[in-house]
């Protein structure tokens, strides 16, 4: 039988991942099956089947006769009937294959709110570098490394541009071992998502660190959530806020850390605003009053405070979280504001500590956007390709080319912005 399509990256992947010299990747049409035969120390990774024989004379995997391989259908190619997006076959040899990165994510049953999260996670070129090069083997721990190895080889998938589509069951199923809500087939919060992924890429790639200025900045303020572990999560998506916070009686200060992922904001208009509007919003001085008072340490008791946050370490690449979702008590609603957002140069200048100001320009590389209701609706991604500089609308398994104006949309849900120029980033992801 001769492999209908070769896959090298995808293989590759899968060798880096268990630390073996030899990989292949088949993909066969539905119905065919491959039959390896190879040593007991030879991990077939992936298909469901893995089937060994010791009598076998250690022979490269590689080199031996197509026909003697081992290897079930892969299983992105399985079909599963009762989903409701099947994956298609490329039927059509004339049309031009997708540009690398662009391939779209079949639905599993309600999973939008993942592929449009996935689409944008694999629009970061660091991220997407870290994860196709096979670097992120060396950092992988031994106990959670299941959710991160199953992010590389569907990244990979999504890099090869071979495919229209790709399935994520493989990524979702490691998921969902850690959390049983991402099996349901019940829409989720596109941004809940995301934290849970970036934590479980974190869990299984971190590394302790003493990090530069921890003695320092843990002497003055309260270091609670300053995690002293790295991986490329925090690498790229972690930042700090610092909390100024004034008693308004007798006027001492004392400062507080956070770190952050993905920073939520709040709309101030129902109808029209701009995202800087947004940010003045969440930087701006607030009062605590009331039951929110704080205590001082000076007065020794509760005081009005005033508290204003800046950014103390800003992120490679800021995600925003557009707080459409608005729940007061029983009253939920959306807020379909339409919110401007810059594509490039967005400038977090005046939201940013003095000192920290080196890289205060941010180009948009990837949006969530969420269309209609507060229960339901539906997920879509605008992404840019770091290889094309083109941008691309992914819903689910359609993809499509857009051009750049149709990327402000008042469905904005999750922005993210990058401070990388695209240029520097498109020559790594060429490896
Ligand atoms: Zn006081």
């Amino acid at each position: 039988m001769t492999p209908s399509r070769a896959r090298p990256a995808h293989a590759i992947a899968h060798s880096h991942a268990v630390g073996l010299y030899y990989a292949l990747c088949l993909s066969l049409p539905v119905g065919h099956h491959a039959w390896a035969v190879g040593t007991p120390q030879w991990t077939l990774v992936g298909p469901a089947h893995v089937l060994t024989d010791p009598g076998r004379s250690s022979v490269p995997f590689a080199s031996l006769p197509s026909s003697e391989h081992s290897l079930s259908a892969h299983p992105h190619s399985t079909e599963r009937t009762e989903l409701p997006d099947p994956l298609p076959a490329r039927e059509d040899p004339a049309r031009p294959p997708n540009p690398p990165g662009v391939a779209g994510l079949r639905n599993l049953g309600n999973t939008c709110y993942m592929n449009a999260v996935l689409q944008c996670l694999a629009s970061v070129p660091p991220l997407a570098q870290y994860f196709r090069s096979g670097q992120y083997v060396t950092a992988l721990r031994k106990d959670c490394r299941e959710v991160a190895t199953a992010f590389a080889y569907l990244l990979t998938d999504m890099w090869l541009g071979d495919a229209d589509c790709v399935s994520p069951e493989e990524f979702r199923a490691a998921l969902g071992r850690l959390h049983p809500d991402f099996t349901k087939r019940t829409q989720q919060d596109a941004q809940e998502f995301l934290i849970y992924v970036l934590n479980a890429l974190h869990e299984a790639l971190r590394k302790y660190h003493q990090r530069s200025g921890e003695k320092r900045s843990t002497q003055r303020c309260c270091s609670r959530g300053i995690a002293s572990e790295t991986s490329i999560i925090t690498q790229l998506f972690e930042g700090q806020l610092n909390y100024s916070i004034m008693c308004l009686k007798c006027e001492n200060c004392s400062y507080r850390n956070e770190v952050f992922t993905v920073l939520s904001l709040p709309i101030p208009s129902e109808y029209e605003c701009t995202l800087q509007d947004c940010l003045q919003c969440f930087f701006q001085q607030d009062t605590l009053t009331w039951n929110n008072q704080i205590h001082c340490s000076f007065c020794e008791t509760k005081q009005e405070t005033a508290v204003r946050a800046s950014i103390s370490k800003p992120p490679k690449t800021i995600i925003f979280h557009l707080k459409r979702f608005d729940i007061q008590g029983q009253v939920k609603r959306k807020l379909r504001t339409d919110i401007h957002y810059p594509l490039t140069n967005l400038d977090l200048t005046p939201y940013i500590c003095p000192v920290f100001r080196k890289h205060p320009k941010y180009n948009l590389c990837a949006v969530v956007n969420h269309f209609g209701d507060l229960d339901g609706g539906h997920y879509t991604a605008s992404c840019r390709n770091s290889v094309t500089q083109a941008w691309y609308s992914f819903d689910d398994t359609r993809v499509s080319e857009i051009p750049a104006p149709l990327v402000q949309t008042s469905m904005a849900y999750l922005l993210f912005y990058s401070w990388q120029p695209f240029s520097k980033a498109t020559q790594k992801c060429r490896s």
